[in-house]
């Protein structure tokens, strides 16, 4: 609900040239996030370029909006096959879950 859009582990400028990154300076969420960011469809590569590149960060504290790869009526993930490393470590109804849901109950956004 915060995200914004898919956090792959690399750079807009990464992600965009990919043939030039030094592999050997990633660290193993970027490696894994690069594999699956080749694997995807162009399209979905595309938009996600596109959402990086205009991207403006929201003042005062204030958090993105929801993915948008997440579906807000099923409330899942479109491309979940395809979703980073950092949503594959995030434990569905872990501490950090169960605290932003509160978040957005008290907020009535859930
Ligand atoms: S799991 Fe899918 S919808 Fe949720 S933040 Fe990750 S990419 Fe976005």
């Amino acid at each position: 609900m915060h995200m914004g859009f898919p956090a792959f582990n690399l750079t807009l400028e990464q992600l965009a040239d990919v043939e030039h990154i030094d592999l050997a300076s990633l660290a193993d969420a970027a490696s894994a996030d690069l594999a699956r960011w080749i694997a995807m469809p162009a399209g979905l590569r595309e938009g996600v370029l596109e959402q990086m590149a205009n991207h403006v960060a929201p003042k005062n504290g204030a958090l993105d909006g929801p993915c948008t790869w997440l579906d807000l009526q099923t409330k899942r993930c479109r491309h979940h096959q395809h979703r980073p490393q950092v949503c594959r470590d995030f434990p569905v109804g872990g501490v950090g879950c169960l605290q932003w849901r509160a978040a957005y109950a008290d907020a009535n956004l859930s």
